[in-house]
């Protein structure tokens, strides 16, 4: 099966090594005997009317951020489009914040955002950064990352976090919760990249596209030997563990 991806910004939004999380959807995809397909999608682009299973978005500072804000939100309708007709959505921190209503910059500024995630986000002073490791109860799994924020997201009432943040400071750092679900579409602060060291969040990411491509269910998807994205998680919630969460 083909999977079409289209990756928001893929030249300003990529902080992190969160390129790294195509590349790791391209594998496990091939690996299942599926090819993926990705398309930049970057300022003055169309997002073409049902032509991607999944939108990618990557984080950046606040100067990219400003950058491709405003273009970004031109293009919410079609987001919004794609989304309601099932495609998936997987967005990391810079990327992530501009999914809310808005995003305040330490100067005040308000970034418009795509209004697709019911939340907004407001940058402090203290930026808030280390390793995060996450229960995402939803999937009796955990999650285990590396953060990088001012900003501080607070999720509208009717919002779905991710997961409770065990070790780290997540969302912001009070609420006791990171990122930000909703159906197909996933929000994170966590970068690393994200995929490599969570591989069941890739497949799960790839199950939902592949259901967009399919018309169907989310498929089960083969089962990998993981040994060394288990390791890896393992050290990075040791990390986490260790010193995730203290300024
Ligand atoms: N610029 C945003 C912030 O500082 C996002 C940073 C990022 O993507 N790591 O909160």
């Amino acid at each position: 099966m083909k999977i079409r991806v289209g990756h928001l910004y893929p030249d300003y939004l990529n902080i992190y090594a969160d390129r790294g999380n195509i590349a790791v959807l391209a594998r496990r995809a091939a690996w299942r005997g599926h090819e993926l397909v990705v398309d930049g999608v970057s300022m003055g682009d169309a997002v073409q009317r049902r032509a991607y299973d999944l939108l990618y978005v990557g984080g950046g500072q606040d100067r990219e951020q400003a950058l491709v804000a405003v273009d970004l939100a031109a293009k919410a309708d079609a987001v919004h489009e794609a989304v309601a007709g099932g495609a998936a959505v997987l967005a990391v921190c810079g990327g992530y914040q501009l999914l809310g209503s808005y995003y305040r910059d330490r100067d005040g500024v308000e970034l418009p955002g795509t209004g697709l995630l019911p939340l907004h986000t407001i940058a402090g002073q203290r930026r808030m950064i280390g390793d995060v490791l996450l229960d995402c109860q939803w999937a009796g799994r955990t999650l285990a990352g590396f953060e990088n924020h001012a900003g501080r997201t607070l999720l509208d009432d009717v919002a779905a976090p991710l997961g409770r943040v065990v070790h780290g400071f997540g969302n912001d750092g009070e609420s006791g919760f990171e990122g930000c679900r909703a159906g197909r579409v996933i929000g994170t602060y966590l970068h690393g990249p994200l995929l490599p060291r969570n591989p069941w969040l890739a497949d799960w990411v790839l199950a939902q596209a592949l259901a967009h491509a399919t018309g169907g269910e989310p498929p089960e998807l083969e089962p990998l030997p993981d040994e060394l994205e288990r390791e890896a998680h393992g050290v990075a919630a040791g990390r986490a563990r260790a010193r995730g969460g203290r300024f």
